[in-house]
């Protein structure tokens, strides 16, 4: 089964309009005629409108880090899918790790985005992952199951083309923003644990079409390593996504 890689860039809380512009300029140059793979920046949400403009005319898609469940309504500080739509937005990141660790997001908030996501045909890339002692503790691979089957209560009951829009991605907590890696094996032995796991809730045929991204600390020298895996279909990018020559190497790895 061959699945098309999502080269994802999460870009955090870092830049300015004026860098996120000038990281844009630099980079399309750079992907110019890529299609092997799909592109998508997620910037924060001031810097989306300038972000899409300067994506504007090439094949690389722009999302939210995040999105609130509610269409609108008195939420202070968050983001509705509508005001991403509007400004052009495709995709949304719904439950990294830092939303889950420093905003108290659950596998309950993260079913609600996604149920909201899915509603509008946005691209929703559902991170899920163990911290380091969960992983030494040898709970891999129920806090996997747990997540998955949380993020996707109430999935089977929508169209297969709002259910083929599903992307994950697999994120060990302990690998992020860390400099650690999983190694590739882990990384697939992971992603086979929650491909099973898609399959048991949606059906083998859509498991073996739904991307599984691994993120981490995925750099230029180890990003061949981790995406020649079979069963590893992209990556979700942190650090190494900030600058345009070190995301185009993993891009194009
Ligand atoms: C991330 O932000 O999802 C991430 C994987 O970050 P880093 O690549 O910096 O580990």
């Amino acid at each position: 089964m061959s699945r098309k890689a999502l080269i994802a860039a999460n870009w955090k809380m870092y830049k300015t309009p004026t860098e996120a512009e000038a990281f844009v300029k630099a980079f399309l140059p750079l992907v110019a005629g890529h299609t092997r793979d799909e592109i998508a920046l997620f910037p924060s949400p001031v810097l989306l409108p300038a972000v899409i403009a300067a994506c504007k005319g090439s094949q690389v898609a722009v999302g939210a880090q995040n999105i609130y469940f509610a269409e609108e309504g008195a939420y202070t500080g968050e983001t509705s899918i509508g005001q991403l739509i509007a400004v052009g937005g495709t995709h949304t990141l719904i439950g990294h790790s830092e939303r889950r660790q420093y905003f108290g997001e659950t596998d309950e908030i993260v079913n609600k985005k996604l149920h909201t996501a899915l509603k509008h045909k946005i691209v929703p890339v559902v991170c899920i992952g163990e911290v380091l002692a969960e992983r030494e503790a040898g709970k891999t691979e129920d806090v996997l199951k747990t997540q998955v089957t949380g993020a996707f209560a109430g999935i089977n009951g929508l169209s297969p083309e709002a259910i083929s829009l599903i992307v994950i991605a697999y994120e060990p907590v302990w690998a992020i923003g860390t400099g650690k890696t999983a190694t590739p094996e882990m990384a697939a032995d992971a992603h086979r644990i929650v491909r099973a796991e898609v399959a048991k809730l949606l059906g083998a045929d859509v498991a073996n079409k739904m991307r599984i991204l691994y993120g981490g600390s995925v750099k230029p020298d180890n990003a061949t390593a981790l995406l020649s895996q079979e069963e590893i279909d992209g990556a979700l990018v942190g650090g190494a996504s900030l600058k345009p020559d070190s995301f185009t190497a993993i891009v194009k790895y």
